[in-house]
């Protein structure tokens, strides 16, 4: 069977593709070779060329459109030394992936020859087809043109393939009336509105200067690896990207042994050559190690801006999927790819910062540093409070769902840890300024020194959605197959929208006058705390008494997508995103519209891949064993002996209640699945039934019977 020859192809793997060489190439010397990042621009533009790129990459100036013929042929020449043939304007459409259009370098030439020329309007301008993309209703048929343009801060890179290669153009992709029909625009315009923002407040505290303040986010990926003769035995894997069926091994992950544990060789040539390839890219991978679940792993670069990481982010994952396969595995980003072992998620890692002033997050040195580090933390703390639904939303997928809430991931319910010292800080603070006594009494802002904060990993609350670790804050409910760019638009902008608050309050209350801001912020700091601080918890999670307590506090406890999206829709969200001017209501609308979509589509899928597997996987060896039984039994009557029904009782049991479910799935299904409260109500109930029969079956049926690779195998054998 399929199932067999999986296994041994398993235990038979060797390494097809030759052994890396590090000593013969470094990884200083591959790092960004595949880029044309700043240091090829400084080496093949002309100086005022380049001085004028770099002030729109790094001060986020307005292009200067006259460069573009320039930039774009050093670009070409650049790519083609490469080996490359072809571009392509790279764009990451609502679905979450990475889409792109590849069109050739070659133009034909009067004398019936051709010639390779990519002008600057190529380079800055595209036009996808890519009407089939989700718009959310903001294209239709008839006006389907988008356009994507280039997105001059994320540098351009090399796509290589063993049969070519590709220059690589990162862009926005928008509708022809202008509107973000993507991840990334959002993702810019709302660091626009954080920078402005931010400002405001270094001004307070004296610093008046331009350098762009951005945000930073390093994401940590959590992934799963399986082998490739198991992947392909499983529709469900195959189309769906998590297994619908599969009863629980003998052995789970409650050794924890797999955590931090040596990783299996074939695993580590693995990541050796992802980091390679990212390397390449210019994604300046760290950190790999095995997660908690038998078979689960994980990667996390350094952080970078948030564009820059965004589009980073994608690539890693892409280069995840394409490396494994070289290493006969498939890796899945699935938030829960396997029920009873943990799940997948992404921690996104968030500061805002610049070079001229540092990480904002940061605590000071001095009491008038930690003043405004102070205030950049209790704008967090607001913002969070303040839109627990929207950054509920921003992290809702069908495939989330099975994590967010279950044991083992972040609760649906937002909180903030801050850790025992900072909390003590804000409710020092909110205790009101007198005068300094530290350590016992109440901090005084601008005259008192925070203690040295713990940075040690050791210390953190794992069980915290929202986690301050030191000198950022960790969002860690973000699902492991996620962009990173929803959620960072919603971090940017709400944060935004908190530092506008504090810039408001304090510029009325100084009124220009310095020596009244330390006074100004003590207040502010202690009215945040006195609206907004229920948003803190240091404790567990995971724990019954803290869904009680969030309850008595008023937190929203979103639990599924179907309660969770509508709050993109809420007056206020709508307000957040057109007062920054991040999204319009039209751009909001079409992206609740595609969402809901997404879920649904999932589900649907989902559904027909349940029925299938049951009816032509599960129920043929069911009856079968039924069947081994029951002749079994006839033939030894027949001579005369004894023979114990049980087993056979309990098959015949289990084949009638899996029919049952069936067809209670099929009804539940027969008019589709078009509507988000249906697929969440009706439909993955219907789902679970169908597969607690089949669990059950798994468990009594002959192994030699058994279809689909088990969960023992496709977590253990590597
Ligand atoms: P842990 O698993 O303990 O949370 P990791 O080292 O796996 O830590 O991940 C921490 C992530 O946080 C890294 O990507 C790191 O670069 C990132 N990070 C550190 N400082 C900042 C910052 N100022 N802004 C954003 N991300 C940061
Ligand atoms: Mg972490």
């Amino acid at each position: 069977s399929t199932r067999q020859s999986a296994i041994s192809a398993a235990i038979n793997y060797r390494q097809s593709s030759p052994a890396l060489d590090f000593a013969n190439s470094s990884p200083e010397g591959v790092f960004g070779s595949m880029v044309f990042g700043k240091s090829q621009m400084k080496k093949r533009l002309p100086k005022a060329i380049f001085k004028s790129l770099m002030k729109t990459m790094e001060a986020g100036e307005k292009l200067d459109p006259t460069v573009a013929d320039v930039v774009a042929m050093a670009m070409k020449d650049w790519a083609i030394e490469k080996g490359a043939t072809h571009y392509t304007h790279v764009f990451y459409p609502l679905t979450g992936g990475t889409a792109e259009k590849h069109d050739s370098f070659m133009s034909p030439t009067d004398d019936g020859g051709t010639l390779a020329s990519f002008s600057g309007k190529e380079l800055i301008q595209g036009e996808p087809d890519g009407s089939s993309f989700p718009s959310g209703g903001i294209r239709q048929t008839h006006e389907a043109r988008g356009y994507t343009i280039w997105d001059v801060t994320s540098p351009a890179y090399i796509l290589e393939n063993p049969n070519g290669t590709t220059l690589a153009i990162p862009t926005c992709f928008v509708s022809w009336t202008g509107e973000a029909l993507d991840k990334k625009t959002p993702v810019l315009r709302s660091m626009q509105a954080l920078d402005a923002q931010a400002h405001r407040i270094l001004k307070l505290f004296g610093h008046d200067t331009k350098a762009f303040v951005a945000s930073t986010a390093g994401p940590e990926q959590e992934y799963f690896l399986v082998d490739k003769g198991f992947f392909y035995a499983r529709p469900d894997l195959v189309n769906a990207g998590r297994t619908l069926f599969g009863a629980a091994p003998p052995k789970g992950q409650e050794f924890d042994d797999h955590y931090f544990g040596a990783i299996p060789e074939r695993v580590l040539a693995f990541m050796f050559e992802v980091e390679r390839e990212l390397f390449k890219l210019g994604v300046p991978v760290k950190t790999r190690h095995n997660e908690v679940a038998p078979g689960q792993f994980e990667l996390a670069p350094i952080f970078e801006t948030a564009n820059v990481a965004t589009d980073h982010q994608q690539l890693i994952m892409l280069v995840l999927k394409k490396v494994a396969k070289k290493y006969d595995m498939e890796c899945l980003t699935h938030e829960k790819p396997f029920a009873g072992v943990n799940g997948s998620g992404k921690h996104v890692n968030w500061s805002l910062g610049s070079s001229e002033h540092g990480n904002l997050l940061d605590p000071g040195d001095t009491p008038h540093e930690n003043a405004q580090f102070l205030v950049f933390c209790a704008a967090v703390i607001r913002a969070v409070y303040k839109h627990q639904g929207l950054l509920r939303a921003v992290v809702a997928s069908a495939g989330n769902d099975h994590r967010l809430g279950a044991n083992e991931a972040p609760p649906a319910i937002l909180s903030i840890f801050l850790g025992d010292q900072l909390q003590d800080v804000f409710e020092q603070i909110k205790g009101g300024g007198a005068k300094s006594s530290l350590p016992k009494g109440n901090l005084e802002v601008g005259v008192d020194t925070l203690p040295p904060l713990d940075k040690d990993a050791g210390d953190r609350n794992r069980t915290s959605p929202f986690a301050f670790t030191g000198n950022r804050f960790e969002f860690r409910a973000v699902g492991s197959n996620f962009s990173i760019a929803g959620p960072l638009v919603a971090m940017n902008t709400i944060i935004a929208q908190s530092l506008d608050y504090c810039a408001s309050q304090l510029e009325s209350a100084t009124g220009g006058d310095e020596g009244k801001l330390h006074g100004a912020v003590q207040s502010l700091l202690s009215d945040i705390m006195s609206e907004c601080g229920d948003i803190i918890f240091n404790g567990n999670g995971y724990s019954e008494e803290w869904h009680a307590e969030a309850e008595k506090r008023g937190l929203k406890n979103l639990k599924t997508t179907a309660d969770a999206l509508p709050e993109l829709l809420t007056d206020e969200v709508k307000k957040l995103f057109s007062t920054y001017e991040v999204l319009s209501e039209r751009e909001l609308e079409s992206r609740y519209e595609t969402y809901c979509e997404q879920y649904c589509m999932t589900v649907n899928v989902e559904s027909n891949l349940t029925k299938q597997i049951a009816r032509k996987m599960i129920f043929p060896a069911a009856i079968r064993y039924q069947n081994e039984l029951a002749t079994t039994c006839t033939n030894l009557k027949a001579l005369g002996y004894e023979f114990d029904t049980n087993t056979l009782d309990k098959m015949t049991g289990l084949v009638k209640s899996l029919q049952d479910a069936i067809a209670t799935l099929a009804e539940a299904t027969k008019e589709g699945c078009e509507e988000v409260n249906h697929c969440c109500t009706d439909v993955l109930p219907a789902m679970l039934e169908v597969r607690k029969y089949a669990d059950q079956l798994e468990a009594v049926v002959a192994d030699d019977l058994w279809p689909l690779p088990t969960y023992q195998e496709m977590l253990f054998i590597k």
